[in-house]
């Protein structure tokens, strides 16, 4: 397989070349198609697998696909981590791909200052990624609404349940887009896992590395 298989579009398949990004790993060549789809994902794989690229390039294709601009103070794409580090990570590799492109992105982390971070939600954004305590106090104060959310990504959800965030977690799902499209990703399946994922993804396509 190579990247030309995927029906991507042009600004994306000009940054892979950029990024010299030649043959998808053995996580996206499994996960890429399905998601352009429209399926859900439940996606067995580590750090360095190359797991960030293979929900980052689907979700990025589907936002250059829709018209017009995020609403203010709303989110169309929603990507949860556990730790400020591995959203830093995701936020970059959305930022490569994106682009030229007119994506809109903001990190949402706790421990540094609220007020970029919510100048940049009231403009609206199309790619948001956050760890779930400050995503939470910034709903909760109404800066952001996760209504407009279309699709998610729970990365490395074994972590983010060891980190106690089962019950942010499951507030934050129960407030997003009812038709969306859903991915998850973890390291291990412990039950907790596997029962998070049997509510929040539907009918959903496995991949494992
Ligand atoms: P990840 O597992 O998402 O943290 O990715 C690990 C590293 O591999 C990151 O630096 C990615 O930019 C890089 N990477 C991901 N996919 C590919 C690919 N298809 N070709 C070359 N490098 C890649």
């Amino acid at each position: 397989k190579t990247f030309a298989d995927f029906d991507l579009a042009q600004p994306i398949k000009d940054a892979l070349a950029r990024a010299k990004f030649e043959k998808p790993t053995a996580i996206q060549a499994q996960a890429i198609q399905p998601q352009l789809d429209g399926r859900d994902i439940l996606g067995l794989a580590q750090t360095g697998t190359g797991k960030t690229a293979a929900f980052a390039l689907p979700i990025l294709h589907h936002i250059l696909q829709m018209p017009g601009r995020a609403a203010p103070g709303t989110a169309r794409a929603l990507i949860l981590a556990p730790t400020r580090e591995l959203a830093v990570q995701i936020l970059d590799e959305f930022r490569r791909f994106a682009g030229g492109a007119r994506v809109s992105t903001c990190l949402v982390l706790g421990g540094v200052s609220r007020n970029v971070q919510i100048r940049n939600l009231g403009r609206g954004v199309d790619v948001l990624v956050a760890t779930p305590g400050r995503l939470l106090d910034l709903v909760d104060d109404r800066k952001v609404r996760l209504d407009e959310v279309r699709f998610v990504v729970l990365d490395e959800a074994d972590r983010m349940l060891d980190m106690g965030f089962v019950q942010p977690v499951r507030r934050i799902v129960s407030m997003l887009h009812p038709r969306r499209q859903s991915a998850m990703f973890s390291a291990t399946m412990p039950s907790e896992v596997s029962g998070l994922a049997g509510s929040f993804l539907n009918n959903p396509v496995r991949v494992e590395v």
